[in-house]
């Protein structure tokens, strides 16, 4: 049986979404899908406040965040590790022979401008990789004030932002926020399947990855943007994904963006209090996240026996992630999922557990 996910991705996919998967395929060199790419990187502009480049990435986000350090790290790259996902930016980093340094906190704790001021300051760093919601943590990092000090004190120093599971969840100035790369795939708060990650360009960014040294072909954005220009890939794209985006991205603007921002703080805020009543919040109050929430098993219940229990009703939450396996459970509340399937949620958890 499918279960209702409310796990923090792949996420919920509505119906309108799956018959636009299922459109008939077209040719990647036809005008049909440079028209269709067109569309697409308009609306994303619009969307993410930027007129820099966007590439539309048939990968998984991992890729790209590999592929963002590769075009724009000859050497040196601040890294800031707050849980799972940002330390596997630092570890892809590595891998790709950089140099690193690591600004590294408790999980559930959230990096601060001060902590990267005082890394910058020491000198040598050509970006600073932040990401925006930690997934395994339920935390939002302070990415506009992050990025604002950066481009203010440190105007050499990219700033390069891992948006997998905010972008669609939460507003992003890309431009005013001084972000010259934020990536996000298409399976979190977009509520697509996986498949496609879309990612965003300055132009800056785009000048110094012209010297920076083996970038690579699959991700090279000299050779992404040299296609971008005609709206279209250098490899085949997933050509689906793109069509469900183009859909996707006009249900955004009917809802309306500050609507959509409004709901997941609301299913956020619901999850939360739920939270407080009945366990205790793990992560740092001031920066708790939109699209999903860490809680902190105070109860000490068997989380893989409540997934059990809800799979039976059809839904599906995640386990704590890494370290905070059965001490935590996660909650997501992002993409196409409506407050009242949070109420439901939370309505079949105090049943299954007697609260
Ligand atoms: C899910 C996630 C990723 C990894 O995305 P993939 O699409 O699985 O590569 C990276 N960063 C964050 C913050 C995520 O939530």
């Amino acid at each position: 049986m499918y279960k209702k996910l409310f796990i923090p991705g792949p996420t919920h996919v509505v119906d309108e979404i799956l018959e636009a998967m299922a459109m008939p395929m077209i040719g990647h060199r036809d005008t049909l899908y440079s028209d269709l790419h067109g569309e697409v990187v308009g609306k994303l502009k619009k969307f993410l406040h930027t007129d820099g480049h966007i590439y539309l990435s048939t990968s998984s986000s991992t890729g790209m965040m590999e592929g963002s350090i590769r075009n724009l790290v000859n050497k040196k790259v601040l890294m800031t590790d707050c849980g799972a996902f940002s330390k596997r930016w630092a570890e892809i980093a590595e891998l790709n022979g950089k140099d690193i340094e690591v600004i590294k906190v408790e999980m559930g704790q959230a990096i601060t401008p001060e902590m990267v001021d005082e890394y910058l300051s020491k000198g040598g760093f050509e970006a600073v990789c932040i990401t925006h919601n930690e997934t395994s943590t339920g935390v939002m990092n302070p990415i506009k004030e992050i990025g604002t000090l950066v481009k203010e004190k440190y105007p050499d120093v990219m700033v390069l932002v891992d948006a997998v599971s905010s972008m669609a969840g939460t507003d992003i100035k890309v431009d005013e926020w001084g972000l010259d790369v934020v990536l996000a795939g298409t399976q979190k708060a977009f509520a697509l399947p996986p498949g496609l990650c879309v990612v965003t360009v300055s132009d800056r960014a785009l000048e110094r990855s012209a010297s920076v040294e083996n970038k690579g072909y699959y991700f090279n954005f000299e050779v992404l943007e040299k296609k971008a220009v005609k709206n279209q890939t250098p490899a085949t794209p997933a050509i689906s994904l793109v069509n469900a985006l183009n859909v996707q991205m006009d249900r955004i603007f009917a809802e309306g963006p500050e609507n959509r921002f409004q709901r997941h703080l609301d299913m956020a805020e619901h999850v939360r209090s739920w939270t407080r009543k009945n366990f205790a919040l793990y992560s740092d109050e001031n920066y708790l996240s939109p699209t999903v929430t860490n809680v902190h098993n105070t109860r000490e219940i068997d989380v893989v026996a409540l997934n059990k229990a809800l799979a039976e009703r059809g839904a599906m939450i995640s386990n704590g992630y890494g370290a905070l396996k059965g001490k935590c459970f996660r909650i997501a509340h992002m993409g196409d999922l409506q407050l009242a399937d949070l109420q439901w949620l939370t309505d079949q958890i105090d049943d299954i557990l007697g609260l």
